[in-house]
């Protein structure tokens, strides 16, 4: 099960919550009781780079790197904003 990231844009709380891929995202903040909750958007959930030999194998047999198939066809993930 995967753990999603989520912080409140009221109270800036942050959490983790596991839950499942078809459950819906929470919204009310357990800090601060209003409905200001966000998912945080992870990038490369659940996938490890190992040595980089993920690319050649893995690449082409799912669309993503982290075989989500969630907006891979427009963007490519894993590639860190803040550098
Ligand atoms: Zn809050």
């Amino acid at each position: 099960m995967p753990t999603y990231q989520y912080k409140c844009s009221s109270c800036h709380h942050s959490m983790e919550a596991f839950q499942k891929i078809s459950d819906p995202a929470l919204t009310l903040c357990p800090a601060c009781q209003k409905e200001t909750l966000r998912r945080v958007p992870t990038v490369g959930l659940g996938f490890q780079l190992n040595g980089g030999g993920w690319y050649e194998t893995g690449y082409q047999k799912s669309c993503c790197p982290c075989g989500k198939n969630e907006s891979c066809s427009t963007e490519t993930p894993a590639k860190p904003a803040s550098e």
